[in-house]
């Protein structure tokens, strides 16, 4: 299966942000491989734009390092990494001053399509937004990508919103949330509305319960000052875990288009009843071996920061009543795994008698460290001995069914940066979800600091606190094995 291409209209891409971490692991490497796929047209651009005195021969010098370092294998191309740098030139600014930005109006071409990555930290966006504005670049082709954290409460993502809305509309802003850009959250939309199957199934009065798990098997890693002011909950829950639980549970949209998805999702947000104390779990990793524990890895001994979060939602409307969601994350787990699993409930009655056994069918979307989606359906054990049930996997990964190229789709950042420049924001943020997923997540963190609550420990390597599994174990549920 070859995959298709669609082409793009030219365009300038400025990254501000050029030499930082995210741009080096994930914007230029993702940036190249379209090149690679010829989803760049000849005459498209990028800048990257930081206060660091380089020239741009200097900065193709340090993107072919970050490229050869994180991405070795479209490295090894060598002719079309030579190629694709030459498309590169380097701007040194400062988005609080005014060196650098006649040169970089003179960089981007007008008339065309320009788009402008904030890859800085969220207390710049407001200072980038205005020096657009200021230099003549904040026009009707132009749009922003801006990464998360958006903001860390909902006053603080208020005054973002405010703050990029004097200069761009909403529909030039794209709030960049990497797990919509998976091609299996993508087909959990196809899956969900292009089959008649499950649609109908698909509400409390067959579904037991969801879950979802984004685990991760490192810790905070070199990024631990962010973090430490972060946790878990501002850092995954509020927006990985909660779009993916939008998806899960929104109605049809009318259309596959950007506002319609985007109301549906807002819905579930407004419609998810407050958390009781009771109903969320923190936690914090401990040593293990000669991996530090949190506090000593984020160098803040009395840190009182979450790891890691599980929690019980309830949404309040007439498909999900009675059903509830049961989302965990956390660092330095058993493994890497990521996946939503829609646990529906038992057959009403067993014809085969009790010793059959009573099965559920689970469907599991894997989001990672491999994409697919995995049906399991009770089956008769085959052979002699009576009627046993067990249960099989109708497996959907991608690469046995559709072939070995159909692994090689267009990682999450390279799908995204292709859509800003389509100009379609169906797989971004919009303003008012931001807000109101705050608006949800603020009491929770409030009450925990109100209440003093310290996290609890958990083994490194292990599936978080006990405190977690006893969330699902007094409803007499468990939580699916942490497994790649
Ligand atoms: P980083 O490594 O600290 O890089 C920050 C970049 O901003 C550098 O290029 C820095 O270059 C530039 N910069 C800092 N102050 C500036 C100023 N006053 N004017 C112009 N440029 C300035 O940060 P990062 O990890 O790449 O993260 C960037 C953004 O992505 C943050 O919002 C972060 O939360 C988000 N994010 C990062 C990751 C990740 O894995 N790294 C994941 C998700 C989201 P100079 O020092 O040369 O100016």
């Amino acid at each position: 299966m070859v995959s298709r291409v669609i082409p793009v209209d030219p365009f300038d891409l400025v990254v501000f942000g050029g030499t930082g971490d995210l741009a080096r692991r994930k914007i230029l490497p993702a940036l190249f491989r379209r090149f690679q796929a010829g989803q760049m047209g000849e005459s498209s651009r990028v800048i990257g734009a930081a206060r660091s005195d380089m020239d741009a021969e200097a900065y193709r010098g340090f993107v072919r390092a970050a490229i050869e370092e994180f991405d070795p294998q479209a490295a090894s191309d060598s002719a079309a990494l030579e190629e694709f740098l030459g498309r590169l030139s380097y701007v040194a600014l400062d988005a609080k001053g005014t060196a650098g930005w006649d040169k970089l109006a003179g960089e981007v071409s007008a008339g065309r399509i320009r788009a402008f990555y904030f890859s800085v930290g969220p207390g710049l966006f407001g200072d980038l937004a205005q020096r657009l504005h200021d230099y003549g670049m904040a026009d009707h082709d132009s749009r922003i990508v801006v990464e998360k954290p958006f903001g860390r409460d909902l006053a603080s993502a208020r005054a973002l919103n405010r703050g990029l809305a004097q200069h761009f509309q909403e529909h030039q802003i794209y709030r960049i949330d990497h797990y919509l850009g998976k091609e299996t959250v993508q087909n959990l939309m196809a899956v969900r509305f292009g089959n008649m199957l499950f649609e109908p199934l698909w509400n409390s009065q067959y579904v037991d319960h969801i879950q979802i798990t984004v685990a991760e098997s490192v810790g905070v890693g070199g990024r631990g000052d962010y973090y430490d002011r972060a946790g878990a909950m501002r850092d995954m829950m509020q927006n990985h875990l909660m779009q993916l639980l939008c998806l899960i549970a929104m109605e049809p949209p009318a259309k596959f288009d950007p506002d319609a998805v985007r109301d549906e999702k807002l819905k579930v947000i407004r419609a998810l009843d407050p958390v009781a104390p009771d109903n969320v779990v923190r936690g914090q990793y401990q040593a293990e071996g000669d991996k530090p524990d949190y506090c000593t890895q984020v160098e803040n001994p009395d840190s009182r920061t979450e790891s890691f979060v599980a929690l019980k939602a309830h949404i309040s409307n007439w498909r999900w009543a009675g059903t509830p969601f049961y989302l965990r994350t956390g660092k330095r787990l058993k493994d890497r795994a990521s996946e939503i699993a829609v646990v529906f409930k038992e057959a009403p009655h067993s014809i085969f008698g009790a010793g059959a056994g009573r099965h559920r069918n689970i469907l599991t979307i894997k989001l990672q460290p491999n994409e697919g989606i995995e049906l399991g359906v009770t089956i008769k054990e085959p052979g002699p001995g009576g009627m046993r049930l067990i249960d099989v996997p109708l497996d959907m990964t991608f690469a046995e069914a559709l072939g070995p190229d159909s692994a090689d789709f267009p990682d999450a950042y390279e799908r995204l940066i292709m859509d800003v420049i389509r100009g379609n924001q169906t797989l971004f943020m919009r303003g008012d979800e931001v807000e109101a997923a705050w608006a949800w997540t603020d009491p929770i963190i409030e009450g925990w600091e109100e209440r003093g609550e310290a996290p609890q420990p958990y083994a490194s390597g292990s599936a978080g606190p006990d405190d977690s599994l006893m969330l699902m174990h007094r409803d007499g549920r468990r939580w699916r094995e942490i497994k790649p």
